[in-house]
């Protein structure tokens, strides 16, 4: 019989489940193939060389062996610094809801180098500001750019006409921006302030490693946190999960100021 056939690739660990007593099965990002899960065989012991590796939030430089569904971790070993990342709660929730989104929009079928980086820069940038929650914003409007979702924040996506100063309102279910004159039957559509399109465009231009810092009042930082919770739940058609436990700690630290 010909031996299974293997591959290498750098990953990001997005979530593990255990199966029977000593197997894990690992949901992957994989910056050469897009999401894959895997078995690790005997991860659970102890004394297994895969202990440690396949925590969620970790990056790996990985061997794995095509199985007939699923392919097994033959080999893996920690390759960024994220752990410190793990140390802090309020970067936790904040990492493992990054995880859900890329385990949301991640495809199987095809890999994504932008989202990939996206993911890890994202994180490093976590894991050295773990109270901001600007980087969270610009993860959300940039994921949904390299899923081909990015939506329209210059120009009415009725009538085409660029949007003037003033107030506008915002629906993912057609893309984007609308003017007051548009008005189509959409159930989506919500008001959008003049501010939080600013803040859009500027986070739509900025690269993570130069995020401008701003200062926001609450209900700035809700307006936008909702709007793009909105999107990216009407893309993923469903709840996020760990948004609940992000909200859960910002209701108890009830900052005066969001950055
Ligand atoms: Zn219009």
């Amino acid at each position: 019989m010909a031996p299974p056939r293997s591959y290498h690739c750098e990953a990001l660990t997005l979530k593990k489940a255990f199966i029977g007593e000593a197997d894990v099965i690992v949901t992957l990002y994989t910056k050469e193939r897009g999401k894959v899960r895997a078995i690790a065989k005997g991860a659970r012991r102890s004394n297994s060389r895969l202990v440690g590796h396949l925590e969620p939030l970790t990056l790996v430089s990985m061997s794995l062996a095509q199985g007939r569904s699923l392919d097994y971790v033959t080999q893996v070993q920690t390759i960024g610094n994220l752990s410190p990342l793990k140390d802090d709660l309020d970067a936790v929730s904040k990492g493992f809801y990054v995880a859900e989104l890329v385990d949301g929009f991640g495809s199987e079928a095809n890999a994504n180098p932008p989202l990939y980086q996206l993911a890890v820069e994202t994180l490093q940038y976590i894991r050295d500001n773990p109270t901001a929650d600007l980087p969270l914003r610009f993860f959300e409007l940039h994921l949904l750019e390299v899923s081909g979702l990015k939506p329209e924040l210059y120009r009415c996506v009725e009538c085409r006409r660029a949007l003037p100063p003033g107030a506008h309102r915002f629906s993912p279910n057609v893309g984007g921006t609308l003017c007051i004159d548009c008005h189509p039957a959409d159930a989506h559509v919500r008001a959008l302030s003049l501010r939080a399109l600013k803040v859009l465009r500027l986070l739509d231009r900025s690269r993570l490693p130069e995020l401008p810092s701003l200062s926001m009042d609450k209900s700035l930082a809700q307006e936008l946190q909702s709007l793009l919770s909105l999107t990216i739940e009407y893309w993923l058609d469903k709840q996020i999960q760990s948004n609940s436990f992000m909200e859960q700690l910002q209701r108890e630290s009830q900052p005066e100021v969001y950055r």
